[in-house]
């Protein structure tokens, strides 16, 4: 049944998370905005590595670290995402276990508080790996999952970029609105929110949840529900999650292309990281890779100017970072509002 036995003994913990790539300028970003990002990082990672200290597995923990990336207006995910031409919210996630290579995931839903849980229940209790539209809601729905008015995920941010979007005539990442343009007062992109992580026996797992763009059309799905291009595992190799031009990640194989680098060409993670990054600019494309092994290393890489993304590991300390300075510890304030 499972392609990779679980381990005995005891791994080391790690959790890593990202909260979407992109052209994020510093200039745009207020001290109190950057503290806000901070702290939601630093609670993702609190709430999962909670999972994993408690003996949990690591798919439990990246759905606790994401869960609390969906529910946060911060990140282009869940609560905050973005809007389609159509002006609703179209929501995407997956992930996958990477003992049993089990996968499940969700596109183009607009009722689903946490894809997330969606994109796990899709892999636990469906023959399937992909549900998308009211077919996902449905079974979302009938397997008890909280469901939403569509008007939940409005936030008046994403429907101004929208608007700006729309007038002029532009489909934008969320976190790269363009040459030098941001969109409508943002201060800085934020997008896609991700995780890997490594639990106490040795299993990877890694999930990814997005928005997806602003102002896209025709049912349009990016990378991030799609198995080996935004989200891959593999005790063997790597858990990875992606963040970037969605089209040319689907294009390289993205989270795929970097864990087959580590399995077969025995490629160092962050060489991994940086060869597929470099596949994806050669097609036009940016972004970023965070990728986990099961050892416990990690490597968080990026070719846009900033990252949102963090760490924790056996000493339970958040560290979370944005440009590319070296990321810091962060105290988790619960009271902070997200
Ligand atoms: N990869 C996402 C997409 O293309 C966007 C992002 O990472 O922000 O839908």
């Amino acid at each position: 049944m499972s392609t990779n036995s679980v381990k005995a003994g005891v791994s080391p913990l790690r959790l890593v998370i990202h909260g979407g790539a992109g052209a994020i300028k510093r200039s745009k970003l207020t001290t109190e905005r950057a503290q806000a990002y901070q702290q939601a990082l630093a609670q993702s990672l609190t709430a999962g590595y909670a999972v994993l200290a408690s003996g949990g597995s690591s798919i439990d923990a990246v759905i606790a670290a994401i869960v609390v990336m969906e529910d946060s207006p911060l990140f282009n995910a869940g609560k905050g995402s973005v809007f389609s031409h159509a002006g609703r919210n179209e929501l995407e996630s997956s992930i996958m276990d990477g003992t049993t290579l089990m996968a499940g995931a969700v596109a183009a839903v607009t009722t689903i508080r946490n894809p997330i849980r969606a994109a796990y229940t899709v892999m636990t209790k469906s023959a399937h790996v992909m549900l998308m539209g009211q077919g996902a809601e449905a079974f979302a729905a009938e397997q008890g999952l909280e469901i939403v008015d569509p008007s939940y995920f409005y936030t008046q941010k994403r429907w101004d970029q929208l608007q700006q979007a729309i007038s002029e005539e532009r489909v934008l990442r969320d976190h790269d609105a363009g040459p030098g343009t941001p969109v409508a007062g943002e201060d800085g992109k934020h997008g896609t929110v991700g995780a890997v992580a490594l639990d106490r026996y040795g299993n990877l797992a890694a999930g990814t949840s997005t928005g997806g763009l602003t102002n896209k059309r025709f049912g349009r799905v990016g990378d991030s529900p799609i198995i080996g291009a935004g989200t891959y595992a593999d005790n063997r190799s790597v858990a990875v999650s992606a963040t970037g031009t969605g089209e040319m990640f689907i294009r390289a194989a993205a989270a795929f292309n970097t864990a087959a680098q580590v399995r077969l060409l025995h490629k160092p993670i962050a060489e991994a990281a940086d060869n597929t990054l470099a596949e994806i600019a050669a097609i036009g494309g940016d972004g970023g890779l965070i990728v986990l092994d099961a050892k416990g290393d990690y490597a968080m890489r990026f070719n846009t100017s900033g990252m949102y993304r963090g760490v924790i590991g056996n000493d339970g300390i958040a560290r979370v970072g944005i440009f590319l300075e070296a990321e810091t510890p962060v105290t988790c304030s619960p009271a902070s509002a997200l």
